[in-house]
């Protein structure tokens, strides 16, 4: 395909993303802008990730260092800054590199990773705001924390000096209902807003699952097929 007829078709199903957004805030009786959404553009080329910016798409997310760190560096070169979300798992080793780019960290699970990443953050003179990623079936090894840690974690977050905590993040496990699993995020988001009043931001919804995620509170989306088709399988 062209260049020139990806950006048409990158421009329509953007267009097209946006507008189910704001319908699905509407059904659910909140202003049609209440949902940011982050596109998420792993296994895509950094060409798609650029020419969504320019399209004015603001908020892209990436799941995997080795793939976002040079990603990031590319649209850099480009002149163009997009904010910058890490969604995905998250080893400590990785944190000085994911800090240099990383606007937002979704996926903050241990207290561990936390300092880490507060370190990383005060080395390259950042701030990065956190939320803390939550397991909702409680199988923590697929990442996030149990939500009875979901607190605690948070307090430790808001304690670090260059990490700003923002809220909370979920995948909807697989098999489950999602506005099950977006009800039990609430109650998450509620623990963390007892540790900071303003740390009100719930990542949830997937392109599967999005209209759910709204109906059941979410403040951010991060969506990757919808906007960017089908990925390939991952190697
Ligand atoms: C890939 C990914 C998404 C986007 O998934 P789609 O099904 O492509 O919308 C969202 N969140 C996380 C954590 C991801 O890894």
């Amino acid at each position: 395909m062209s260049t020139e007829a990806r950006r048409v078709q990158l421009q329509d199903s953007l267009n097209r993303t946006r507008e189910a957004i704001a319908d699905a805030c509407e059904r659910a009786g909140r202003p049609r802008d209440a949902v940011r959404l982050v596109v998420v553009t792993k296994t895509f080329p950094a060409l798609d990730a650029a020419t969504l910016v320019e399209l004015g798409q603001a908020d892209l997310g990436e799941n995997r260092d080795q793939e976002a760190a040079p990603k990031a560096a590319e649209l850099a070169r480009r002149g163009l800054e997009p904010v910058w979300h890490f969604v995905g798992q998250l080893q400590r080793n990785k944190a000085r590199s994911v800090a240099a780019y990383a606007d937002w960290v979704h996926s903050v699970d241990r207290a561990s990773l936390a300092d880490a990443l507060d370190k990383a953050a005060a080395a390259h003179g950042r701030r990065l705001s956190a939320l803390v990623q939550v397991s909702l079936d409680g199988d923590t090894a697929r990442g996030g924390v149990a939500a009875a840690d979901v607190e605690p974690l948070a307090a430790h977050l808001a304690s670090l000096d260059s990490i700003d905590l923002k809220g909370v993040m979920a995948v909807a496990p697989i098999g489950w209902d999602p506005a099950k699993a977006f009800a039990l995020l609430a109650e998450s988001s509620a623990a963390v807003r007892r540790v900071d009043p303003a740390a009100t931001e719930v990542s949830a919804g997937m392109s599967g699952d999005f209209r759910e995620a709204v109906a059941g509170g979410a403040t951010m989306v991060r969506l990757g097929r919808n906007v960017l088709g089908e990925r390939e399988p991952m190697a």
